[in-house]
């Protein structure tokens, strides 16, 4: 460790804690008896967020999951409610939750969907699920090579927005509690834990600095979103990127900031006496030509260019407008996901090639 180090920046509001790695699984096991523990694990290829029950099996040392956290906030089928003979039976979802491991990208993921499910009036399914959720992420130290979160701010690490955050310091983490309710959940273990000493700080300096040189490329969304509102990108660019489009729906069911669903409503055991219809919604995506059809039968973006188009400014012009961030935190899903090569990093970069000078 060099002398004189400089020290991250800290606010007086975020308390922190020092865990020696020793000491994790049996925090765990602690947490696990209170909450539904969820953590990444390696699957065949994939890694996974998957409800734990043996904790030697998460696995830290990998690029974030596939699926996203998502997954536990807004399901990809979820059942809503019940209406029979008895009246109507709300399904919602308040198991208490905690996901442990996850990355930076994903927890600004989940305060963008903060802002798009609860403002205004809130979604009730979301809502539940996620005032009894609470995520400990970790500082990205082994980003893939599809990552782009440096450039944007959503990760590899987070100044606010977060729970509880770890940084790994070699035989130890470093805590930051973010919120009440973490300051609350460290507190119960504080016995586990000390105060962070100086060299603890210039450590977190050197693993700041260390994770974010690991990402080499660096996406401009912002030049983006300017070459596309200043109409320079003509239709042929988009009519390129969506021949190639195979309509499977990958790249919306992967992002971790796409929300189209649609809702069903099923009979079952359907008699005279005992009627029961389930209600649910499910994820649908605005890649599919019926996403937008109407029942007379018009297919307002028929085209595939349409819908390819409204994809990518959504993320880059419609999300900063009503959201005030980009729809997009550089997780790389798309990029790993889309079988015809169409994803943001590449769209982006393209577009700056063709577009940025002139
Ligand atoms: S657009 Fe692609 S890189 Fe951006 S958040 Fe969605 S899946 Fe991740
Ligand atoms: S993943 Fe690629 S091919 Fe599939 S719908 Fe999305 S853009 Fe089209």
């Amino acid at each position: 460790m060099k002398k004189n180090m400089p020290v991250p920046i800290k606010t007086e509001a975020v308390k922190e804690w020092v865990l020696d790695k020793n000491h994790l699984s049996y925090w765990l096991r602690q947490l696990r008896k209170d909450f539904e523990l969820v953590a990444p694990l390696r699957e065949r290829n994939d890694i996974v967020l998957k409800r734990i029950d043996r904790i030697h099996e998460i696995a830290l040392d990998c690029p974030a999951s596939i699926p996203s956290p998502k997954e536990f906030l807004f399901p990809q089928f979820e059942p809503m409610l019940t209406k029979g003979t008895d009246g109507i039976s709300d399904l919602r979802d308040g198991s208490k939750r905690v996901i442990f491991g996850v990355r930076s990208c994903d927890v600004s993921a989940v305060n963008l969907l903060d802002k798009f499910y609860l403002s205004g009036i809130a979604d009730p399914y979301y809502e539940s699920r996620r005032k009894n959720t609470l995520f400990i992420s970790l500082v990205c130290n082994v980003p893939d090579g599809t990552c782009f979160c440096a450039g944007l701010g959503t990760g590899p690490y987070l100044k606010t927005g977060y729970d509880i955050q770890l940084y790994d310091l070699g035989d130890r983490y470093l805590l930051q509690a973010g919120s009440k309710d973490a300051e609350r959940l460290v507190g119960r273990h504080r016995f586990l834990m000390r105060k962070p000493s100086k060299t603890d700080h210039e450590d977190q300096y050197e693993a700041q600095a260390s994770s974010k040189a690991m990402f080499a490329e660096r996406i401009s969304l912002e030049g983006a979103r300017q070459m596309i509102t200043d109409g320079k990108v003509a239709d042929d660019f988009w009519q390129d990127v969506a021949e190639r489009c195979f309509e499977c729906g990958g790249c919306v069911y992967e992002c971790p900031l796409c929300t189209c669903f649609s809702v069903i409503d099923r009979k079952y055991n359907a008699g005279p006496a005992d009627e029961q219809v389930e209600r649910s919604r499910l994820w649908d995506a605005c890649m599919f030509k019926g996403f937008t059809g109407m029942a007379g039968g018009a297919l307002p973006a028929e085209k595939r260019i349409l819908r390819t188009k409204r994809w990518f400014y959504h993320k880059l012009i419609y999300y900063p407008e009503t959201l005030g961030a980009f729809g997009c935190t550089g997780c790389g899903r798309c990029t790993i996901t889309c079988p015809g090569k169409i994803d943001m990093a590449s769209v982006v970069h393209r577009m700056g090639n063709e577009y940025s000078k002139g």
